[in-house]
């Protein structure tokens, strides 16, 4: 039997430098390769209800982990200041995650409170949200009402015996569609399908999420399995990569090449020849976008992470609970973006292999996917 990883639910973090000489945001941060800061995906919970094999696998999310106790959460005040601070220095875009986020109690004061944000550039704050959908159904219009924007929702097959095998706890795929459906009919769209791709697990599903949701109101994405974590024992020969995805749907359903939406985009975009749509691949694995990728990850209990494979975060939590001024968390937000120079995914190699076994490498259910 495979030995039991012990996970450390608080992770590892220094306290961030308070420079000496304060500065005012200009909107305009840059890190070591000239990336700026755009997108803030803010954790709010470790959490969640389902136990997905590439994400929480149940071995080590069992009944003995231990989860983040509530006084280490940041409180939806001190989420709402972090974010103000980080909009200052330009970000424009706000996506809650976890766990899963609609566990989260009173979720919906949350996003109330963000929707009031303004950017520096004067477009409206694009405030989001990823969500498994279990409990979409039921709030979709609370959240609406709440001033959310749009929902990304996680549908790893339409196969139910395939889907339950990929979450775990027997979630049916009907419940996720309902889920969808409700979301798109309250005005929450346009909504895109999150699909993660495991060989020998799920793969044969990518033609039938394809032909089903080709045409809809919704854009699929497929998105390479990666090597978050330590706990999902990644393999690479585990992971499709996006070429072929589109190689096999093209055989079925011709695809021509989009540009980008913007630039940062993660989702390479495709559409059907045929007029019928689009869908995305995100090639996290095989081809990395680290040169474009102008995300910032806050943690659950207030840990800034400048890269989803990090092993340490900045406690900003800390700033906060001592009290710190918003000029003084606000430069030393500048000061960490200005030294951030990461870039896991291009020196994905053996250089980083190590690092992949490493327990310290933090969870995608407490960063925030
Ligand atoms: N619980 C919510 C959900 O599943 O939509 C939000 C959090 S989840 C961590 C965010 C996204 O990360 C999901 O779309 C999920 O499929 C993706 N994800 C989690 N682990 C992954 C992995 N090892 N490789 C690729 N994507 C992963
Ligand atoms: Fe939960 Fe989302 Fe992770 Fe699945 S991917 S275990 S739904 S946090
Ligand atoms: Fe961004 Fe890090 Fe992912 Fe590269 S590996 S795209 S720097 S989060």
């Amino acid at each position: 039997m495979a030995e039991k990883i012990i996970m450390m639910t608080e992770q590892r973090g220094d306290v961030p430098v308070i420079p000496s000489t304060l500065e005012t945001p200009t909107g305009l941060l840059s890190d070591q390769l000239a990336r700026p800061l755009h997108d803030l995906r803010i954790s709010v919970t470790d959490r969640c209800n389902f136990r997905c094999v590439y994400c929480m696998p149940k071995a080590v999310f069992d009944s003995d982990y231990q989860y983040l106790p509530h006084t280490s959460l940041l409180s939806f005040e001190e989420i709402t200041r972090i974010a103000k601070l980080f909009i200052a220095h330009g970000v424009e875009k706000i996506r809650l995650t976890g766990g899963e986020p609609l566990l989260r109690k009173h979720i919906e004061r949350l996003v109330g409170m963000l929707a009031e944000l303004k950017t520096v550039s004067g477009k409206p704050l694009d405030l989001t949200l990823t969500t498994n959908a279990s409990l979409l159904a039921r709030k979709a219009q609370s959240l609406k009402d709440a001033g959310l924007q749009r929902v990304t929702v996680s549908l790893d097959a339409l196969d139910n015996a395939t889907f339950q095998r990929m979450n775990d706890v027997d979630f049916s795929v009907d419940d996720v569609l309902h889920g969808i459906d409700v979301a798109h009919q309250v005005g929450l769209g346009p909504i895109k399908i999150n699909m993660v791709v495991k060989g020998g697990m799920n793969d044969q599903e990518i033609l039938p999420m394809a032909r089903h949701f080709r045409g809809s109101p919704y854009i699929l994405r497929f998105i390479e399995y990666m090597d978050v974590g330590a706990s999902n024992g990644w393999k690479m020969d585990e992971v499709i990569p996006s070429a072929e995805v589109v190689r096999r749907i093209s055989a079925d359903m011709p695809l021509e090449p989009l540009s980008a939406n913007y630039s940062g985009e993660t989702a390479a975009r495709w559409r059907y020849a045929d007029g019928s749509g689009e869908i995305g691949v995100i090639s996290s694995v095989s081809q990395a976008f680290c040169s474009d990728c102008t995300r910032a990850r806050l943690s659950t209990e207030g840990k800034l992470y400048t890269c989803l494979f990090a092993t340490s975060g900045h406690d900003l939590r800390a700033l906060l609970r001592e009290g710190r001024s918003d000029a003084e968390i606000s430069s030393a937000l500048a000061h960490l973006w200005r030294a951030r120079g990461d870039r896991y995914s291009e020196l994905r190699t053996s250089q980083t292999a190590a690092l992949r076994r490493s327990a310290n490498k933090v969870e995608m259910s407490y960063i925030g996917g």
